[in-house]
């Protein structure tokens, strides 16, 4: 059997959009206008080595290549791979046997693994380390006996992933209104960890409820919210207070993505909004705004934040400055599989994942 794919949403019809001109004469801009363009943004080291791995992938092996999940949460990056013959399945019984299949940067259970190796498939593992990182602390914990809170959305792969590593150890906590329901068996052994790509604000106020309920509960050895996430987010409050309006480019079941949009909203932008791509954006948001801020999150190419400055341009919001609040050169290493493909072709190129915001086409 090939695979039942991931469904992947298009994007959406051209329509005729009003011009600048209708736009300004619905609502007056007082102020110059301009865009204020968050950096970092976009791709990020655990992306940026994952979406190079299919990629090498398909080069060494040849198509078809098959990936566990999408290989990160974007529409573009999962649908330019499809093109160039990847193909997604939801779980490894959809591969066929002795197949090569790639976990997504999500990473996977125990279990994943286990079916696998039954399954005779070969794997490439695309688990971003900062991932891999939250892997170990739970396992690490559950043999230390500890009850584990793991602060996350239940149902993202990643959670699921992470929490598979140690069921009987861990309850997952999806924000501050769980934390009433929360038993341990000695708080004095109780550990907290997190996805990676939460809210910051937001965990700090389920960890502080937590250890209003349970003082003793111990911090992580070091911070679980990844330095892309948290950077992005740090970005994105700096503009916000000044933006009429935020666009954040990135997909639906990006959690970071989503994240930023929220952020944006709390920390003063009058209107935020979340586009796959430059056509979704909607010229009545830009009624009577004089700033725009754009970001994107950690899993969208560069090229679809031009996109949408682009379209901003048309509409007058030519005039971009970008606030830098952190500088970025994290590099991974490619899969230690693929590594070793590449070694014995010779190919040198593309060892270590590129910088983020390396342009897709
Ligand atoms: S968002 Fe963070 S944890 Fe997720 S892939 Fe990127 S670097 Fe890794």
């Amino acid at each position: 059997m090939t695979s039942s794919a991931v469904s992947i949403p298009m994007p959406s019809v051209p329509r005729r959009r009003r011009t600048p001109d209708e736009v300004l004469a619905a609502a007056p801009v007082s102020g110059p206008k301009r865009v204020l363009l968050a950096a970092p943004r976009g791709y990020c080291a655990g992306v940026d080595r994952a979406v190079i791995a299919v990629e090498k992938a398909l080069e060494h092996y040849g198509p078809p290549v098959y990936v566990r999940k999408q290989i990160v949460h974007n529409v573009h990056v999962v649908t330019s791979l499809e093109e160039k013959g990847a193909i997604f399945v939801e779980e490894t019984d959809e591969v066929p046997e002795s197949a090569l299949v790639i976990f997504s940067a999500h990473g996977v259970s125990p279990a994943v693994v286990q079916s696998a190796e039954d399954r005779g498939l070969r794997t490439i593992d695309a688990t971003c380390p900062l991932v891999t990182k939250v892997h170990r602390e739970a396992v690490r914990f559950a043999k230390e006996d500890y009850d584990i809170l793991l602060i996350g959305h239940d149902g993202h792969e990643e959670v699921e992933g992470t929490a598979g590593e140690a069921p009987d150890h861990i309850q997952i906590i999806n924000g501050p209104h769980e934390v009433d329901k929360v038993t341990v068996r000695n708080p004095e052994k109780t550990i907290w960890l997190s996805q990676t790509t939460l809210s910051v604000d937001e965990t700090m106020e389920t960890v502080r409820m937590l250890k209003e309920r349970f003082p003793t509960l111990q911090d992580p050895p070091s911070d679980d919210i990844c330095y892309a996430t948290t950077n992005r987010q740090v970005a994105i409050k700096k503009i916000a207070p000044q933006a009429d309006l935020v666009i954040v480019v990135g997909s639906a079941n990006s959690s970071n993505s989503v994240r930023l949009v929220e952020v944006a909203l709390e920390y003063g932008a009058k209107a935020s909004y979340r586009v796959d791509f430059a056509n979704e954006v909607d010229e009545g948001w830009f009624e009577g705004v004089a700033t725009v801020g754009v970001t994107s999150g950690a899993s969208v190419p560069e090229v679809l934040v031009q996109d949408v400055l682009r379209l901003l341009a048309d509409y007058g919001y030519g005039a971009v400055e970008e606030v830098v609040t952190a500088e970025e050169d994290l590099l991974f290493s490619l899969p230690k599989e693929l590594r070793a493909t590449l070694k014995e072709a010779g190919d040198v190129t593309r060892a270590l994942g590129g910088r983020g915001n390396r342009p897709t086409s």
